[in-house]
């Protein structure tokens, strides 16, 4: 897992997210990562409206327009359902980015974003996972849908293919100082950390 070159950057929480069940109380971990000029938010998906994600970013300073990158962890919709909501903003996933009418192909693994932010692929939960890697002055913290929560096992998520999920846990793990997961507050891994 190729690692962010610098260790500047900030992140915030814009929405911690939660799942009950299927049937209502879903909300993704939305993240805001701001590094040089970069200003990123990470699975603007599920939330109670489009307030509870622009009012924690308002109240950390940015504007939608400020935003200049979008990344999604994968395509579900409880993790892209507000990606719009950004107007200068190009959007990344595990095989392109977006920007307006323009699609450019380009693999994620590697994908280098700002100083401190690169991308890696993390198949499991689905073909199209990925995690975005943020070097920070204290370590390195990692957006990921590897976990729901920091509970939560491989065999609770019932992911599509469980055997890379553990080997995407397994590589998250060796460089992570901090998680921040699909559907929970962020932790730090410990040996008890399910894997
Ligand atoms: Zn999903
Ligand atoms: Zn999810």
């Amino acid at each position: 897992m190729q690692l962010p070159e610098a260790r500047t950057a900030r992140v915030d929480i814009v929405l911690e997210g939660s799942l009950t069940s299927t049937g209502g109380g879903v909300a993704s971990s939305c993240t805001l990562v701001r590094d040089a000029d970069r200003v990123i938010v990470v699975d603007p998906g599920m939330a109670e409206s489009a307030t509870a994600i622009l009012g924690p970013l308002a109240e950390l300073g940015v504007r939608p327009e400020d935003v200049t990158e979008v990344v999604l962890s994968h395509h579900h919709p409880d993790h892209t359902l507000y990606a719009g909501l950004f107007p200068r903003a190009a959007v990344h996933d595990h095989w392109a980015i977006y920007r307006g009418t323009d699609w450019e192909d380009s693999e994620c693994d590697g994908r280098v974003l700002a100083p401190s932010v690169i991308l890696a692929r993390t198949p499991g939960h689905t073909a199209e996972d990925l995690a975005t890697l943020v070097g920070t002055p204290h370590g390195v913290v990692v957006c990921t849908h590897s976990w729901f929560n920091a509970e939560t096992t491989v065999d609770d998520e019932s992911p599509d293919d469980p055997e890379a999920l553990h080997a995407s846990r397994a590589a998250i793990l060796e460089i992570a100082s901090e998680i921040i997961p699909g559907h929970g507050a962020r932790f730090r891994p410990t040996g008890d950390t399910p894997r």
